[in-house]
This record gives C-alpha cells, structure tokens and sequence, in this order.
C-alpha cells in the first residue's frame, strides 16, 4: 500500500469510529472535528492529509510548527504542547488555538504577545484533570482563581478546556475524567464574562477518542491513529 492508501484506510477507520461513539451518545459526527497531530511526521504526509480533508494540525514544538508552517498553505495550526514562555512570540501569529496553557504566567505572556500583534488569541486552558504527577496542566482546584483573572488579558478569549487522560490498558478507565471535565467546562459555561466563550471540549486521543466523544469531546487530537506510530 503506498502512505496515501494508508492514511486513508486509517482515516476511514478513525471516521467509523466517531460515527460509532456519535450514535452511541445521540450525537452529531458534524460535532466532532478531529486534529491531525502531526509532530514528527514530515511534510509529504502532511499534505497527504490535508488532500483527504483534514486541515486543522496539532503541533507540540514551537520550533517543528514554525519549520512546517512555511511550507504547508491554507490550513490551521493548533499548539497543543508545553509553551514555553520565551516561545510564545513565534508561534502567536501563526496558530489558531492554543490548547495548552496551563500557567497564569503563560496566559499572561500569550495576552502581551497578542496585543502587540493586535490579535485576539483563542485559548483553551489544559487541566491535569488526574492530578498525576508526570503531567503538566492546571489542577481542577486552581480553575476558579485563573478564571477569575481571565477578565483582565483583553487579547484572550477563553474557548474551552483540553486534558491529556491517563495512559491505560482500558480506554473506559478514562471515562472518569472525561466526565470530570466536562462538567468543569458546562460550570464554566454559566461564568458571564466578556472573554469567556465555551466552545470546545478538547479530549480524546488515538487509545480513547470514542470514549471521550461519548463524554462530549468535540475536538480529539489523533496522531499514531492517523499516521501509525512515530519513530522517536
Ligand atoms: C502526541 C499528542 C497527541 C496525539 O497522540 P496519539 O496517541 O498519537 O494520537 C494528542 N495530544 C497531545 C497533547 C499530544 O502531545
């Protein structure tokens, strides 16, 4: 099979599964859009992808995003990985959304880059939503405070949230924290504030996408789905 042949059966595979978890939780599969997480791919299956329809990429380094940005045209950039704050003026032109700030000084940083460009950047806040040690992420007990300094970055507009579950055997083990987060993001919903827009439920990766769609994700992030798995 050539790498187009691949990525399509796996991509057909991935859409089957969405519609599967979509019927299961009475949902729309317009609802769900799917992040093609393209760290360490190249460029040629980048646009690979981007011919069979995915647009929208997820990159976690902003050094690879800035290498790949130059040379793939007409599609969106996501970050999606720790942003160092030195980093942040590379990428703030360049990307759509960030799903991964999980800093006041991050959110911080992002705001005075933003202003500057006079852009509004869209954001979702990323939470270690099981509090486990190895991860970054904002913990659920800090969102009150970090939500209520929202108001004060004008070029910030909060969308959503992201979270990165456990790695486990039994994608249903994750159904726990996908609930938990998206009852934090229904709670911040309700926050009537200027720059708060809920949008996007950002969770779901290649082991446990159709759990997290059945929770109410409505963007996943698949790579080794998609791609089959990265060399490191
Ligand atoms: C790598 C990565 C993904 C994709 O992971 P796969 O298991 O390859 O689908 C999603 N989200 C983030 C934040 C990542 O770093």
């Amino acid at each position: 099979m050539t790498e187009k042949d691949i990525i399509l059966k796996n991509l057909e595979n991935i859409n089957n599964n969405i519609e599967k978890a979509c019927i299961k939780a009475n949902r729309s599969v317009d609802d769900v859009k799917i992040i093609g997480v393209t760290k360490t791919i190249d460029i040629k299956r980048i646009n690979i992808l981007k011919e069979l329809g995915i647009k929208t990429f997820g990159e976690n380094k902003a050094q690879e995003l800035l290498e790949k940005y130059d040379n793939i045209k007409d599609v969106s950039w996501h970050f999606i990985g720790n942003l160092q704050t030195n980093k942040v003026k590379y990428i703030i032109d360049k990307v759509d959304l960030i799903h991964s700030v999980n800093s006041l000084k991050l959110l911080s940083e992002i705001n005075k880059r933003a202003s500057y460009i006079n852009k509004n950047m869209p954001i979702l806040l990323e939470i270690n939503i099981a509090n486990e040690k190895s991860k970054t992420g904002l913990l659920a007990q800090d969102l009150p405070y970090i939500i209520d300094e929202i108001e004060n970055f004008k070029n910030i507009t909060l969308n959503g949230l992201m979270c990165v579950a456990p790695f486990v055997e039994n994608p249903q083990q994750n159904t726990q924290y996908f609930r938990k987060m998206r009852k934090l993001f229904i709670d911040i919903s309700y926050k009537n504030k200027d720059n708060i827009n809920m949008k996007y439920l950002s969770m779901g990766m290649t082991n446990d996408y159709h759990i997290a769609i059945e929770e109410g994700a409505n963007m996943i992030r698949i790579g080794t789905g998609i791609f089959g798995k990265r060399n490191y």
